[in-house]
């Protein structure tokens, strides 16, 4: 089991300060952002109730070209899909690799790609105005970023709660073990709207069910589907998992992550658009601090930048929304002509597309990928 690191007690002393931005939120979203504003120049302060890679939040699957385009490391990779149906199983040769990594890890190394943000932990409690209030006291600055996953913390008004807002519902347990394949189920006897997943990664399984219904409960059928697939049910973890774009720009905060709803809907992929977005918003936040753009203009330009890419999540949500409605027979034959060496290829080269790891850029890449790539 993870030990606890989040400071406890006595080492919990207040934390009344200013800041040039405050990023709270450390986990993908927020140390993409702390991560772009390294050598900025920037008083950047980064808040998150736990410390750095503590409270793992998803099975940790990403494209492979993710991982090296940041240097992270990786557990391990995957050149197919094995998706099982109650009819057929194909296996999908994917044009590009998927990985799994380890979250602390990985945390960890972006985490020292933007060391120059000062981190603490502290719950963040709520906002007025440019004052973000928390339990070690409040901070006050200009720029602020809310990666806080779904619950928006920072937003204006009343916050939408489950089951009425746009999530779904995860749960996965993590069975020590090892296995080659990535699998994912589409099988309404798991679950009517959504899928269920096996992610190897080394030395241990993440197996899980999502439901697109945030109503329906998926503690039973991730104990079915664990139990169906010979793995201990055992060490859970799951979230609300967003599958609607939210205004990224609002009342003068920030929003990257599943804050904004940047979770991709139907594959529930939401590490990669933290990431993209998250680095996206580190630029905007690094233009600012170095007076090259009012904060007015990076709030616009920023949330523009979101919004463009409504069209794209929209249609994804329009494919999540269709494909539990299609009769099971016909999935299969449907799946049968995925398998097509051309379809795949244009599918996931689109897929890939919606958050593409070129926005990291050559010059930005991190030194243990360029001695990589000189080596
Ligand atoms: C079971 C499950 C499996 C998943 N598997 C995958 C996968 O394999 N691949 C993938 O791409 N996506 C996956 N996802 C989705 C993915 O986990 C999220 O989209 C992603 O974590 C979003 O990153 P984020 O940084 O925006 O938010 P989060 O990762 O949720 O981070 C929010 C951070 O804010 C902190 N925080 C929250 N509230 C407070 C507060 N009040 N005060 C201070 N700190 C606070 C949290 O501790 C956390 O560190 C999965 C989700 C679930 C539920």
């Amino acid at each position: 089991m993870p030990t606890r690191a989040t400071r406890r007690g006595a080492e919990r002393t207040p934390i009344d300060t200013d800041a040039d931005v405050l990023i709270c939120g450390a986990s993908f979203a927020g140390l993409a952002v702390a991560r772009e504003l390294q050598r900025a120049g920037a008083r950047v302060l980064m808040l998150d109730r736990y410390d750095v890679g503590e409270r793992q939040t998803s099975a940790c699957g990403i494209p492979t070209q993710w991982l090296e385009a940041l240097g992270l490391s990786e557990q391990q990779r995957f050149g197919e899909l094995v998706c099982h149906t109650p009819h057929r199983t194909a296996r999908l040769r994917l044009p590009w690799t998927f990985s799994t990594f380890d979250y602390r890890t990985v945390c960890g190394e972006l985490r020292e790609q933007g060391s120059d943000a000062v981190f603490e932990t502290a719950k963040v409690e709520g906002r007025t105005g440019d004052v973000v209030h928390t339990d070690r006291g409040d901070v006050r600055a200009p720029l602020v970023v809310d990666g806080l996953g779904w619950r928006r913390i920072l937003a204006p008004g009343e916050n939408v709660q489950p089951p009425e807002a746009w999530l779904s519902r995860g749960l996965e347990v993590h069975p020590g073990g090892s296995g080659d394949d990535l699998a994912i189920w589409i099988d309404r006897s798991y679950v009517p709207a959504g899928y269920g997943w096996s992610f190897p990664a080394g030395h241990e399984v993440r197996v899980g069910v999502g439901s697109f219904d945030p109503r329906v409960h998926v503690k039973e059928p991730t104990v079915r589907l664990a139990r169906d697939e010979a793995r201990d049910p055992i060490r859970f973890q799951g979230n609300w998992i967003p599958h609607r774009l939210r205004p990224a720009a609002a009342d003068g905060v920030f929003f990257v992550g599943d804050s904004a709803g940047h979770c991709l809907p139907l594959t529930a992929e939401g590490i990669r658009p933290a990431l993209y977005f998250g680095i996206a918003l580190g630029r905007e936040l690094r233009a600012v601090v170095e007076g090259r753009r009012t904060r007015e203009d990076a709030l616009h330009s920023y949330a523009a930048f979101s919004a463009g890419h409504r069209w794209k999540w929209e249609a994804m949500l329009g494919v999540q929304r269709a494909v539990p409605r299609v009769a099971p027979r016909l999935l299969t034959a449907a799946l049968r002509a995925m398998e097509s060496r051309r379809f795949l290829d244009w599918s996931f080269g689109h897929y890939l597309e919606l958050a593409h790891p070129r926005i990291v850029g050559p010059g930005r890449a991190h030194p243990r990928r360029a001695a990589a790539l000189a080596a």
